[in-house]
């Protein structure tokens, strides 16, 4: 140290003492940069006079100088780590020191180096708003620069400076290790764990990735054995893994492993550093690094912060791995099962990864009728090929688990689970056994983990809901999950759960709908269609709760219940003089296929006394493509029963007319979207047309529904269809009101 710096040294000794703490081995050839810009040379000559040679928290300074703010700024462009700024107000122009602080901290973006302004006349002194607008540290006149107060200034300036690094750098580590944690998150595996534990923490201390990790050999079981195997190693002691501690050659990094177990607690040495790290069930594991020097404060902080870290990751893994032989493993594909599962969705979420993570749910399409066509042990082998896939391909940086019969669940980054590149990844044809090669099309549902509200069995039923949503829409599609369809699933949920409580209740009752002759006006029969009133009063309409019904085979009660409840009024207009009218019942698929439909209806037939030639059953296109051998079957006995079987909604489903031949048949029914247009466009007015002239060649009759108007009813008439049913003539009505309307009807008619 000069002379000179002894003045300091009394004036403040608490300083210097500081400066003895923190003269640390490596850091003694650094030093603070310090730029002097000033268009006074002499300035610049007293300033690095005063402070030459000073020791300022263990550096010594290093002076730039600039004689103009533009060559200021060219400096602070091409030279990093400028510690402080001595500044002159006053230069080219009134106010270019000034304008160069704006520039450092707006152009240049460099917040953190310290600014001192200088000024020579008092009258120049910056607003107080310019200072802390500028963030500036200090605002000297020239004359207040006694070297002493220099010191002072550059000494506070540099500590802050210093404050500021260490907070920058503190933030990019802990940054990194946040990161490097949650890419850790994720492995399933201990091995790839380990190796990712060392890549990060060489990042961590900034050095290439050369280490080994070693753990208790019984690190997934629970038992507490002595011996240390080396999981992973990178660089080049590469060749150790899998080798005891003991077999490790080096002796620096046997022994310390060794000292490092036994302790407990890191060791840092110059080159080198080994980490312990802390499990659940006193467990441990450590890990041997190469390093340039020792470890400053910061750097200790940040891998205690990384140790603890990387020591709940470990733990969840490990709890992964170590379900290999319990609970959390499914048997047949050897894959983590739905438990598993969700305990990494709820780690994944309480570890706030959930920003950034997915979780897809696959599903193999037809999978039940794959399994019926080829035997259980093909869709037992099929499901073994797809988790293998699904593993091969992301099963590095996802969790892959089956979450029940056909269905495997992934979760990962969801910038890696794209829909289309798991498709590549399972979507090739399956060669099983000695079978011909099989194509497989699988749905999928998929949740973003910021997008779902709860834990990791709410993720799944999200998922489960996407899943469903992909499966309506076609086999092989994908659907991703919004909050909206949540809501959509509990309305329909709700309803359901009302429409089983309606049922019970007898809040459900027929309407009846008068199907009339257009030729003569004779009353024909009617059409029974199911109204739910609700608790509220409200009349729920029957698209809404069908479908639900449909669903969740609630129709087949509600299905047997109106077809007796219509044939027990059809019998009872008889026994009061209303003879040979029809009633006509809308049957949907769900109750066809079940096998005990014929008795259903011989049991509805026998119970109500009714004629068999008064009900028709309504039947849509899409039951009469069904299978067609066994609809054929079906129909020809309820057409031997003396059953009438119509076609409902015909055209709206075409796909093959060949059935229309084969099936036996009485009645086509128009739908409704072409009668309501017949009269507007031409469109519908041929495909009415076609319809009846389709009807009459294969000797059906033909019933127009929805006619609303005279002109309909003119113009169908004249296109020779003579049946017809719709507002025209009256709408569906409840059975007390009915009757009323057939009284009128009557003397309407004067029948
Ligand atoms: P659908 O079998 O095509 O029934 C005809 C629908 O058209 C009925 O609607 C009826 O009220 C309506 N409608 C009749 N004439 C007119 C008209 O002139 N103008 C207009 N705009 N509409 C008219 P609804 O009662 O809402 O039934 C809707 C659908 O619900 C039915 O269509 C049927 O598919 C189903 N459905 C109703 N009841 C039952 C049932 O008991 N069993 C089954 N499986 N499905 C039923
Ligand atoms: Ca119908
Ligand atoms: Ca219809």
């Amino acid at each position: 140290m000069s002379q000179g710096s002894n003045d300091f040294m009394f004036e403040d000794e608490a300083e210097m003492q500081f400066i003895e703490d923190n003269d640390e081995a490596d850091d003694s050839q650094a030093v603070w940069r310090i730029l002097v810009v000033d268009d006074d040379a002499d300035v610049h000559l007293a300033t690095e006079h005063a402070l030459a040679g000073v020791d300022l928290l263990g550096r010594m300074p290093e002076f730039l100088h600039a004689y103009s703010a533009v060559e200021g700024l060219a400096i602070l462009k091409n030279t990093p780590n400028i510690a402080v700024i001595l500044l002159d107000v006053v230069m080219e122009t009134q106010d270019a020191g000034l304008k160069l602080v704006d520039q450092i901290r707006h152009e240049l973006k460099l917040t953190i180096p310290r600014i001192i302004l200088r000024t020579g006349q008092p009258g120049y002194a910056p607003e107080l708003d310019a200072i802390r607008k500028y963030d500036i540290n200090d605002y000297k006149t020239k004359n207040d620069l006694t070297r002493n107060k220099l010191f002072t200034a550059v000494l506070t300036a540099i500590r802050a400076y210093d404050q500021m690094m260490r907070m920058e750098i503190y933030r990019q580590g802990l940054e990194q290790i946040v990161q490097g944690s949650s890419d850790l998150m994720v492995q399933t595996g201990l091995q790839a764990f380990s190796s990712g534990v060392i890549q990060q923490l060489s990042a961590v201390l900034g050095v290439d990735p050369e280490g080994v990790l070693c753990a208790q050999a019984d690190l997934d079981h629970d038992c507490a054995s002595n011996e240390y195997i080396v999981i992973a190693a990178a660089g080049r002691y590469q060749g150790l893994i899998q080798h005891q501690l003991d077999e490790i050659d080096d002796v620096q990094i046997r022994e310390s492993l060794k000292l490092c177990f036994q302790k407990r607690s890191h060791l840092f040495e110059k080159h080198y550093a080994v980490l312990n790290f802390a499990l659940r069930g006193n467990k441990q594991f450590a890990v041997y690094v190469k390093s340039r020097q020792l470890p400053s404060d910061i750097d200790r902080n940040l891998l205690e912060v990384f140790c603890k870290n990387v020591s709940i990751c470990a733990d969840n893994i490990n709890l992964i791995s170590h379900l290999k032989d319990s609970a959390y493993l499914d048997k047949l594909v050897g894959l983590p099962n739905r438990a598993a599962f969700i305990d990494a969705i709820d780690n994944c979420i309480n570890n706030n990864l959930f920003s950034e993570y997915s979780v897809v749910l696959i599903d193999v399409d037809r999978f039940a009728e794959i399994n019926n066509a080829f035997g259980h042990s093909y869709g037992d082998e099929l499901l073994v090929e797809c988790a293998k896939r699904l593993e091969e391909s992301f099963g590095i940086d996802s969790l892959i688990a089956r979450l029940s019969g056909d269905a495997f669940g992934m979760l990962g980054k969801s910038a890696t689970l794209i829909p289309a590149q798991i498709r590549a990844a399972i979507q090739r044809p399956f060669a099983i056994g000695d079978t011909v090669e099989h194509s497989v099309s699988f749905s999928m549902g998929i949740v973003r983990l910021k997008d779902s509200h709860g834990k990791g069995q709410a993720v799944l039923k999200d998922a489960n809901i996407a899943r469903k949503l992909s499966k309506q829409a076609g086999s092989g599609s994908e659907v991703f999950y919004a909050p909206e369809m949540s809501s959509d699933a509990k309305e329909r949920t709700h309803l359901l759960q009302h429409l089983h409580g309606a049922f019970g209740n007898g809040r459900l009752h027929p309407a009846f709908q008068p199907q009339v002759d257009l030729l003569t006006g004779k009353l024909l029969g009617f059409e029974a269609l199911m109204r739910w009133r609700n608790e509220q009063n409200e009349l729920i309409p029957p698209d809404k709760f069908i479908p639900l019904a449909e669903q969740s085979g609630l129709i087949i009660g509600m299905g047997t219940w109106i077809l007796r409840d219509s044939l027990h009024f059809i019998r009872q207009l008889e026994l009061e003089g209303w003879h040979d009218l029809t009633m006509s019942v809308n049957v949907s698929a769900v109750q066809f296929r079940k096998t005990d439909f014929l008795d259903i209806l011989q049991a509805a037939l026998h119970d109500t006394q009714a004629n068999p030639k008064m009900l028709e059953l309504e039947i849509t296109e899409s039951v009469a493509m069904m299978g067609q051998n066994l609809v054929e079957t079906t129909l020809r006995k309820i057409r031997a029963m003396g059953i009438a079987i119509a076609i409902d909604d015909f055209g709206t489903g075409f796909s093959s007319l060949s059935y229309l031949d084969r099936l036996p048949l009485d009645r086509l029914k128009i739908d409704r979207s072409f009668v309501t247009s017949i009269c507007e466009n031409a469109d519908s007015g041929r495909i009415t047309d076609m319809i009846i002239q389709l009807g009459r060649s294969l000797g059906l009759r033909v019933i127009a529904e929805g006619v609303e108007h005279q002109e309909q009813a003119e113009r169908l008439l004249a296109m020779g269809c003579s049946e017809a049913q719709g507002y025209f003539y009256a709408r569906p009505m409840p059975a007390a009101e009915l009757k009323t309307w057939l009284l009128d009807w009557k003397i309407k008619h004067s029948l």
